[in-house]
């Protein structure tokens, strides 16, 4: 436990962008650090059906449409949207009670649940991974080998209009190089945790040293 907060990520992208990818190796690199418990992914509940090795609980909660809408009706969501042809929202208790524990989180959300957030949650800090052009997106989508021909297409015809909204964030990266962008990702997040706001708590026991009379 920790009585510095952590921080909240949001980190947004078209889909096959590579933001999955990213956020797991950046996780990968500080267990490697000796600093497993650090950062958290939120895990979204939805309605879309598992994907091959998925699994409930760990990838997404799984539920059906009558329950997805019933917990948003009784308020269990920081935010919640309709993305493609299904439900997708966030779990309020398990952000505030991890953030409360000073780990940072990172909601993986669309652009429409980045504006609820950062209506409910002005501290937020909010990313935005673009690929570094449409055939290597179109590629990406392909080789991950996930979706059907269908699925892809109307990702694809959804993706401008995702990017579109690239100006609501405060930072960009263009994943072309995978490990420069998840080195660009791991700056973002250890520079939020040097702010002076929290180093002046997580090093008052210094501070008072070095500025006793
Ligand atoms: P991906 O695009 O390949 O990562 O596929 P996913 O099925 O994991 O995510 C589909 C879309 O739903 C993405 O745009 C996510 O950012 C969005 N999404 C996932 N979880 C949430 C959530 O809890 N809230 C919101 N608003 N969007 C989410
Ligand atoms: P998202 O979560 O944004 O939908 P993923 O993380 O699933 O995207 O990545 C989509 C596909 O692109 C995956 O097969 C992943 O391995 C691949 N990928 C991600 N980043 C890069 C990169 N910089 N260069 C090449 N392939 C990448
Ligand atoms: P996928 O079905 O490929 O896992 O996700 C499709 C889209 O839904 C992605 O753009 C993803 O970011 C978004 N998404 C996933 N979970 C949530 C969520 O909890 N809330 C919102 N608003 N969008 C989500």
């Amino acid at each position: 436990m920790s009585n510095v907060s952590g921080n909240l990520f949001v980190v947004a992208a078209p889909s096959g962008a590579g933001k999955s990818s990213m956020i797991s190796a950046l996780l990968k690199r500080q267990k490697e650090r000796g600093n497993p418990d650090s950062m958290q992914v939120s895990v979204s509940t939805t309605t879309r059906a598992p994907r091959p090795g998925e699994v409930d609980g760990v990838h997404y909660h799984f539920v059906d449409e009558a329950t997805f809408l019933e917990q948003a009706e009784a308020g269990e969501f920081y935010e919640w949207a309709k993305v493609f042809d299904y439900y997708y929202g966030t779990s309020k208790t398990v952000i505030e009670k991890t953030l409360a524990s000073g780990v940072d989180v990172f909601l993986d959300i669309d652009w429409q649940g980045t504006r609820q957030v950062k209506a409910a949650y002005p501290g937020v800090h909010t990313i935005f991974i673009l690929p570094p052009s449409t055939a290597e997106l179109e590629r990406r989508l392909r080789d991950r080998g996930q979706d059907s021909d269908e699925v892809i297409a109307k990702r694809m015809a959804k993706a401008q209009s995702e990017m579109s909204h690239y100006g609501d964030f405060s930072y960009l990266i263009v994943n072309k190089d995978f490990e420069e962008s998840v080195d660009n990702l791991e700056h973002i997040v250890l520079a939020q945790r040097l702010r002076r706001a929290k180093q002046q708590i997580r090093h008052q026991d210094i501070l008072q040293e070095l500025l006793a009379e």
